[in-house]
Parts: C-alpha cells; structure tokens; sequence
C-alpha cells in the first residue's frame, strides 16, 4: 500500500505546486462528452484526438494493472489584465507556458524522479509517467484527484493557482492508502468573462472548444488557417486565462521546475522577421517554440 503523504512529499521536493491522487476509474461521463464533441468536428485538423478512444477513458486499459494516478502540477506566471480590452500588446503575442523550457521534457524528468524513488521504497511498484504524451484525459483526472474544476474555457482551474499550469500525471500499480476527492462548493459560478475575451468565438458552449476557430491551435498544431484572425497572437493565445478572476487572485508559482526565461514583449515583429534560423535555436530551442519552428512564427507575423 502507498502512502499518500510520502507520495505528496516526494512531489512537491521536486518542485511541483500542487498533487493529488486518484484511484482509476472509468470516466464515462467523459467518453460521452468526447463523443459528442467529435461528432460536432470540433477537433478540426487534430485527427490524433480520434487515436486511442478505447483506452483514452480508462487508464487502466492504458496501463496493465493501474491503481492510482498521482496528478501533479506546475504553476506559471501568466499574464493578467482587470478587463477585457486591457491585453493590447504592440510586439508578437506568445503564451505565457512558452516563455519558458518546454514543460514536456522538464515534468518528465521530475516525474521519473518520483517514480524512482517510489520504486527504492516499493520494491514491486511498476508507473508510468505521463505528460501530454498519451491519451489521459488529464483534467478529469485532476479534478478526481481534487485540485480544481474544469472552468468554461475547458482548462482546469485551481483555487490555489488559477489556470496558468501545466500537469503531469504518474500512473502506478499499486493502491494508495488515501485518495482525495473532487473540491466541493467551487467553480466558475455566474462568471462568463473567458467566453466573451475569446476574440474567435471559439469557446462554443461550456468547456467545449471549436479546435477550428482556436488561436492556440492554429499557431501551435494546425495547418494554418487564413481565415481565422490571429489577434497579434503568434504562438498559443492566452486570451481565455489573462482575464480570469481566479487568475488575478493566485498565488504566486514557486516557479522550481519552470522559471520564465523570456518576455514576448521585449521582441519586436521586426526582430522576429530578420531571426536567423541558428539566432532561433540558441535562444528558443529548448522552449515548445521550437515544435512550431521559426518559419511558422514568421509566417503568423506577417499574414
Ligand atoms: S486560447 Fe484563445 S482562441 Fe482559444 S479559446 Fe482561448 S481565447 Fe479563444
Ligand atoms: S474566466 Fe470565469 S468562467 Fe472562465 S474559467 Fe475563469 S472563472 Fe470560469
């Protein structure tokens, strides 16, 4: 048996903000969600969002013998504005997650960290870690392992740290000898302030996303789209988080495992466009910049 504490203390030593664990179960609340989601073809161009449909809702048919997922989180300095206008900025708009190590990588490492640990504690534990790199349904599970509520721009939003983090989650074979449980009395309440900052409409209904009309998508994953306004954003959009309340009340991020390590406004359009490609790769190539690559960027500058 695991125990929880022990788990939560390794974690949060590797510098994570927040964790919590949660016994694997079928989320089939979600599978129903998801379905009807991709009948409306708002996965867009992200076909790989179709892969894995038959694991996607059950982590133990995505990993032999799961018990209990360990959800861990990283929180971030993201950008903030007291209204819906305020965001105006003159240079290229980057997302706050990316101003920083590519978070992939960086969780990886720390998750592995625990997992090491936990198997010179538990001889016979077997884990996995995850970080965007198989189909979880994260933010299901981040809100069973009690760390917030999935907010109308579909990200999960915490108390302690609003929306700005990312997370990484550890799937093991064993029980834990505790499991938190979802948050009571908290969520977005009356409050619609992301739905109506969304300068594409993509928020199309509660916590559901047209990928389609989504700025992030389209600077990050997509094929280009030229009909679809970038908003001055050239990779991600921040837009739906900058104007949270739960965002300008957070607490500030420990910022252990993912220090900021650029400001977008300090780059002017002019400077992006003259980047050479080797210029690109010193100063950006350990952020998740580099998955879109220079020309990319350029090309959502200059259309
Ligand atoms: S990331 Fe931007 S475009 Fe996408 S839903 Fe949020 S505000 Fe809208
Ligand atoms: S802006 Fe308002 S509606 Fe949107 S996630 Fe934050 S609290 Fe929820």
């Amino acid at each position: 048996m695991l125990e929880a504490k022990y788990i939560k203390e390794l974690v949060k030593t590797e510098g994570f903000d927040l964790c919590g664990l949660t016994s694997c179960r079928h989320l089939a609340l979600n599978e129903e969600a998801f379905g009807r989601w991709l009948a409306m073809g708002y996965d867009s161009s992200l076909g790989y969002m179709r892969n894995y449909l038959d694991k996607r809702f059950d982590v133990a048919k995505l990993v032999e013998g799961a018990r209990t997922v360990v959800v861990c989180a990283v929180a971030y300095d993201g950008v903030i504005v007291s209204k819906i206008g305020d965001s105006a900025a003159a240079n290229p708009k980057i997302a706050s997650y990316a101003c920083r190590r590519d978070y992939h990588k960086v969780i990886r490492k720390a998750l592995l960290s625990v997992l090491r640990q936990l198997k010179e504690r538990y001889p016979q534990l077997q884990g996995r870690a995850f970080v965007d790199s198989a189909p979880l349904v994260e933010k299901q599970l981040a809100v069973d392992a009690g760390l917030g509520w999935i907010g109308r721009q579909s990200l999960l939003v915490t108390p302690q740290y609003g929306s700005y983090l990312l997370l990484g989650e550890l799937v093991l074979t064993d029980e834990a000898d505790e499991y938190d449980v979802p948050l009571k009395a908290v969520g977005c309440g009356e409050c619609r302030r992301c739905v109506d900052a969304c300068p594409t409409g993509a928020i199309v209904s509660d916590m559901v996303i047209n990928t389609a009309r989504c700025i992030s998508c389209h600077t990050v994953e997509a094929s280009p789209d030229d009909n679809v306004d970038l908003h001055g954003w050239v990779f991600g959009c921040d837009e739906c988080q900058k104007i949270c309340p739960y965002n300008r009340s957070a607490s500030q991020p420990r910022g252990v495992l993912l220090p900021r390590q650029f400001s977008p406004e300090d780059i002017t359009a002019e400077e992006w466009l003259a980047m050479s490609e080797e210029d690109f790769q010193q100063r950006f190539g350990t952020t998740p910049l580099k998955r879109a690559g220079l020309k990319k960027i350029q090309y959502n500058i200059s259309r």
